[in-house]
């Protein structure tokens, strides 16, 4: 039967993943601080709150999707406020930084509460689709208890290890990602500065071994794809901002680690430019303008 799931943060991915819990059959206990993203959930069947601590009590599983360490740990605080039920499972699906997850994880356990960290990739599209992939942290126990929500919203459910797992898994996907869009932008303008038609050389590039997402799902350089947001100013897809706050966050795990990531690094360096540079809101396939134009010098 349905559960009460309580859903914290239903922006551009939460909105989707909490409309797919309906689908399933579970009863929605939402709040947000936009109205707008309530009215939205409200319409289609969902009750909404005015705080999350109400929202946790009447909850089974509480899902937030927030965007940033800061915002989820004043969350977490704000919702146990009024005392937690114990038999009630918080997820956390943000990105954050491990250590944050592991303070969560101390504060919701001292309550009599379960948490893990379970972080998605497959953006938004995904969301909407239901096949994210969730990279879980936490016990055993707690992984075989909070699959069968999560497939709801997914169709690979992974245990990565012990609580913060999820986000170094998370994490380490999101800066390779960083480094490839940058590679596979200065290479697509290589390419066209030397004359090679940029549509046969993606086509080169996509059956040889430079292929990955960024050169064959969300190639940087306009026109060669329509459903790319370069081919529409780069709006919508994945934003020069997140992917700004996922390499700081690898950046953090990297030092605490005492791991060398000098192209993370570099990548990181890139987008906070382009940030500056006012491209924070665009698709991060902007680096290819930002390389190929000399506007932004
Ligand atoms: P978003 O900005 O679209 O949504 C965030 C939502 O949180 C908004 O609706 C906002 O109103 C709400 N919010 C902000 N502060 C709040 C508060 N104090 N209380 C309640 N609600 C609050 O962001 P998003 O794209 O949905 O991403 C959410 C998280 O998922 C981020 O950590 C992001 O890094 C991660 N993520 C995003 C993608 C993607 O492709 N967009 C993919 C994987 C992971």
């Amino acid at each position: 039967g349905g559960c009460n799931v309580g859903f914290v943060g239903l922006g551009n991915m939460g909105g989707h993943m909490a409309s797919n819990l309906m689908k399933h059959g579970h009863k929605l206990h939402v709040f947000d601080i936009s109205k707008q993203a309530c009215d939205n959930m409200k319409s289609k069947g969902a009750t909404v709150y005015d705080n999350p601590a109400d929202l946790a009590l009447k909850s089974d599983f509480v899902i937030t999707m927030l965007p940033n360490n800061d915002i989820v740990y004043n969350t977490y605080e704000a919702m146990i406020t009024k005392g937690v039920n114990k038999d009630t499972f918080f997820v956390d699906s943000s990105t954050i930084d491990p250590t944050v997850v592991k303070n969560i994880q101390k504060m919701i356990c001292e309550e009599g509460a379960r948490f893990v960290d379970a972080p998605v990739s497959g953006g938004v599209i995904g969301a909407e689709q239901a096949t994210l992939t969730f990279m879980v942290g936490g016990t055993n126990d707690e992984y075989n208890d909070v699959k069968n929500i999560l497939e709801c919203m997914g169709k690979r459910i992974t245990h990565c290890g012990h609580y913060g797992m999820g986000q170094a898994a998370k994490l380490c996907n999101n800066m390779m990602l960083g480094i490839s869009m940058c590679g596979v932008a200065e290479t697509m303008n290589l390419a066209v500065r030397l004359g090679l038609d940029p549509k046969v050389f993606m086509e080169i590039l996509n059956s040889s071994t430079g292929r990955c997402w960024a050169s064959e799902i969300n190639n940087p350089v306009p026109g060669l794809l329509p459903n790319a947001p370069a081919s529409r100013q780069y709006a919508g897809g994945f934003s020069t901002d997140l992917i700004t706050k996922d390499l700081g966050l690898a950046s953090g795990i990297a030092t605490d680690s005492n791991s060398p990531t000098p192209m993370g690094g570099l990548a990181h360096n890139i987008y906070r430019t382009m940030k500056s540079k006012g491209l924070g809101n665009k698709d991060f396939g902007v680096v290819y303008d930002f390389i190929k134009n000399e506007k932004y010098n």
